[in-house]
């Protein structure tokens, strides 16, 4: 162990290319040992912030706090981002074990009662200290963040706060990495030409990679990657194989196995719920929306309800029109989950003539990724230049150097686009860096992660549209921590209200469907060509297509979300009962399941991050719908003062602002719900 301290990459200074962390240098044993290290050093700052004989004063104790806990940042950040995207048994079960561990530790910082005593002094006096703006706004999410981790409770709930905490973390480490073992743990091996029914070349090629790197050179097959499955779904002929594909994929977390989920999602619902009563909230729900725009459980269901109405009327009248169409092909049999996405394709093609496979041709990521710079560049006047010098984590990844029209670095981006074992599902961003400039400017390291089907070796690797959005989403969040221009490291980039995230991130989707960007970006990967007119065309006609579908998916999901939290006791839950009953509570239709299903639902149970904050998604569509009309309105998608609007309160502002604030100073007003509905094709215009 000492040695592993003394010669252990991530503690020391990181000189290679933008200080990005020595990758190429680390292996998992020098994780516990700097963590050790990086711990008992935060731990005597924090001490020693707690204990100064000083009364309190920003500098001693606001501005102390923000320039502590350093080391355990940079490891921390270099840990979690390879435990998401290239993870493997050791650092799993160092995962495991250091949740725990952190979580104490955050406990023992929110929970220590003289420091809570200086945040709070100081709060009381906040208007008298001759504060900046931002200052002001740093000490005021401090004292929130103390209060609401349970300053100034009385000892005996403290201790129960922190070890609830410690339990939430091992639980929700242990949740995401079953869901990582059981999609691994599954393939779908296609064995000759019949099983390959329906399926376009480029699936088919995609597949024949998956079976090489899984060792079954010469077959095809088919993960529980959304970017593989869906796809799967929506072309396979084969009912049969479409059954079991999608049983398997509805079913992650609940093999009834080691893996299974069921039960620590009952568990952790149970211990927030305690949690909040702790705190003084009715529920955790109460607790968890009093910090977001939101603000209240019932304003959340307003919303979701407004949208589910129509949504659940719509995708009946879609599932009606394939149900006709199984008929009217001879199907002797109802609709089933499985079969949605395969006719809603063919009913696409027969009512837009619009084929998946045929605008797929047109959608080369190498070339979407220039698109995501270009309105970069258009909007914020960012350019970008690819990197080959820094070290990456994975031969996949790659990065990018971005700057200002000024030529001046604004932050190292690194792009993971290819799905793979060692990485769990869905799409993220996260940073290896924050911007700040508490002690002299520090530029963002700022990662996307998504799970493309990666091309075989020499071919271009082809997006659906769905991917498309996917990756100008997380861009827009990667935008959000690039740009971001604070000085205090606490309200970052992305630190913001988790209803107000998704904002910048939804919008960037936008330009993604302008013809503008479609034509001079999507190219035949093969003869260079734009996607004809006529095509391009029918996308965007078709853009509300089986939105009924995609809107019943995932508000039931935030329904489901949100109910399971709003249970005051749910002592003994059982999880899949709870779903069943609250999906029958909204008339959920049978031939739609969740986005989500609870047991693998990581977005509510992988760690904290959207418990009873699924619906954000849609709170933030309110505002990217609404805010797209404001460029617009000015006739120009890239209007320059609109832009600059943008960049100023919402790119760049981090949480300096209260969203409600940040939103009117970009738009001029507060939002409104119209747009949303409009962009769904949830009212009949
Ligand atoms: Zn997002």
């Amino acid at each position: 162990m000492v040695e592993a301290t003394a010669n252990n990459p991530l503690l020391e200074p990181w000189t290679g290319p933008f200080e990005a962390p020595p990758f190429e240098r680390l292996s998992p044993e020098h994780f516990m040992p700097a963590f050790e290290k990086a711990l008992t050093e935060n731990r005597a700052e924090i001490d020693a912030i707690a204990a100064n004989p000083e009364p309190p004063s920003f500098e001693n104790t606001i501005a102390a706090l923000e320039r502590s806990g350093q080391a355990l940042d940079r490891v921390s950040s270099v840990f979690f981002n390879l435990a998401g995207a290239d993870t493997n048994d050791a650092l799993e079960a160092i995962e495991r074990d250091i949740a725990p561990i952190l979580s104490r530790h955050r406990s023992e910082t929110y929970l220590n009662e003289a420091l809570f005593q200086r945040v709070e002094a100081l709060q009381a006096q906040s208007a008298t200290l001759g504060l900046n703006a931002e200052q002001a706004r740093v000490l005021e999410r401090y004292h929130i963040a103390f209060v609401r981790n349970g300053g100034g409770l009385p000892p005996d709930s403290k201790a129960r706060l922190a070890a609830i905490g410690e339990r939430l973390a091992t639980l929700g480490t242990q949740f995401g990495q079953n869901v990582l073992a059981d999609e691994k743990a599954y393939m779908l091996v296609l064995e000759g030409p019949d099983d390959l029914a329906g399926l376009p070349e480029s699936l088919v090629a995609a597949a024949a990679g998956t079976a090489a790197d899984r060792g079954l050179p010469g077959k095809h097959v088919i993960t529980l990657a959304r970017s593989s499955i869906e796809l799967f779904l929506q072309f396979s002929a084969r009912r049969d194989l479409r059954e079991k594909a999608f049983r398997a994929w509805a079913s992650r977390g609940e093999s009834g196995g080691a893996t299974d989920n069921r039960a620590i999602a009952g568990e952790m619902v149970q211990l927030r719920a305690e949690r909040a009563k702790l705190l003084g909230y009715e529920t955790f729900a109460h607790f968890r929306l009093a910090d977001r725009m939101a603000k209240t459980p019932e304003a959340v269901r307003d919303l979701l309800q407004s949208v589910w109405t129509p949504a659940r009327a719509r995708a009946l009248r879609e599932e009606e029109a394939l149900q006709t169409m199984v008929v009217a092909e001879g199907g002797n049999f109802t609709v089933a989950p499985w079969d949605w996405r395969y006719y809603a394709e063919k009913r696409r093609k027969a009512e837009f003539d619009l084929d998946e496979s045929e605008t797929k041709p047109y959608l080369q990521l190498d070339k979407l990724i220039e698109a995501v710079f270009y309105v970069a560049n258009r909007l914020f006047g960012l350019s970008s230049s690819e990197r080959k010098d820094v070290p990456l984590y994975h031969r996949d990844a790659r990065s990018w150097t971005v700057t200002r029209a000024d030529g001046s670095p604004v932050a190292l981006f690194i792009g993971d686009y290819f799905a793979r074992p060692s990485k769990h599902s869905g799409a993220w961003m996260s940073s290896f860096r924050d911007q700040q400039k508490l002690d002299g400017e520090v530029l963002p390291i700022v990662v996307n992660v998504l799970n493309f089907a990666k091309a075989p070796e020499g071919e271009a690797c082809l997006l659906s549209f769905d991917d498309a959005r996917t990756l100008f989403h997380e861009f827009g969040h990667g935008l959000h921590g690039m740009l971001s221009n604070v000085t205090y490291p606490l309200i970052s980039g992305t630190s913001v209200a988790q209803d107000f995230v998704e904002f910048p991130s939804q919008l960037y989707e936008h330009w993604l469907e302008q013809p503008e960007i479609l034509r001079k970006f999507a190219v035949h990967h093969l003869t260079g060509e734009p996607m004809p007119e006529a095509l391009l065309q029918k996308v965007l006609a078709a853009r509300q297509f089986n939105q009924g579908f995609a809107t019943v998916e995932y508000t039931a999901s935030a329904l489901v979300d949100l109910d399971l939290h709003l249970d005051p006791d749910p002592q003994n839950i059982d999880i899949l009962g709870f779903e069943k009953q609250a999906l029958e509570k909204i008339g959920m239709p049978q031939t739609i399941v969740m986005r989500h299903r609870t047991p693998h639902f990581q977005h509510i149970f992988s760690g904290d991050g959207y418990s009873s904050g699924y619906y954000s998604y849609l709170w933030s569509e309110i505002l990217d719908a609404d805010g797209f009309d404001a460029f617009e309105e000015h006739g120009d998608i890239f209007d320059p003062a609109t832009a600059r609007k943008l960049h100023d309160y919402v790119y760049s502002a981090g949480y300096s602002r209260d969203p409600e604030e940040a939103y009117k100073g970009f738009r001029g007003r507060a939002p409104t719900p119209a747009a949303l509905l409009r962009k769904r094709g949830l009212v009949e215009t």
